[in-house]
């Protein structure tokens, strides 16, 4: 048997994945934007694949349960819910386990809409939510060829935490004896 190693390693790698179908004449939510189209993602929250792939891949890298077990669809308190709540969820519990988050990387796969007008927005929008510089979030919009996913949207995200800088408490500052 190999010894443990009881180290807390200082990164952290996260794997997402989700998927969800279009539906007539709900919003189209992509990385916390709505999006014009005339078929959203049904879902028991607001749908929002990228935002679930990316909450997964937090969850997954500090090894904490799963979106599903943390907001199970059973419960109808998160019916139509932000998807933006569970991903500060995920972040905050990535804070309290002492990691911070360096970079997300994302794959979307759909046959429409274009993504290429809104990567933009989509990638400042997820940044800011994640605290994140833009420059640290990938993004890329795939269709689905040769797959026949015509009316599904599939997200794979990836993430890498880094050990949080200690917090140390800062000694109290000695009284100096005046000078006379
Ligand atoms: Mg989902």
């Amino acid at each position: 048997m190999p010894k443990t190693n009881n180290q807390h390693p200082t990164i952290r790698i996260g794997y997402g994945f989700d998927s969800h179908e279009f539906r007539p004449a709900i919003p189209l939510k992509i990385g916390g934007i709505t999006l014009p189209h005339d078929k959203g993602l049904g879902g028991h929250s607001d749908g929002d694949v990228l935002l679930h792939a990316i909450t997964d891949a937090l969850l997954g890298a500090i090894a904490a349960p799963d979106i599903g077990v943390l907001f199970p669809p059973s419960d109808p308190k998160w019916k139509g819910a932000d998807s933006a709540l569970f991903l500060r969820e995920a972040l905050k519990r990535v804070r309290d386990a002492g990691y911070t988050l360096a970079n997300v990387d994302a794959s979307l796969i759909l046959a429409a809409p274009k993504i290429g007008p809104h990567a933009a927005a989509v990638r400042a929008r997820v940044a800011e939510l994640l605290g994140l510089r833009s420059d640290c979030v990938g993004l890329k919009a795939k269709t689905p060829e040769g797959l026949n996913l015509e009316n599904a949207a599939i997200a794979h995200a990836v993430v890498l935490l880094g050990k949080a800088p200690s917090r140390t408490k800062k000694a109290p500052k000695k009284k100096q004896p005046r000078k006379r």
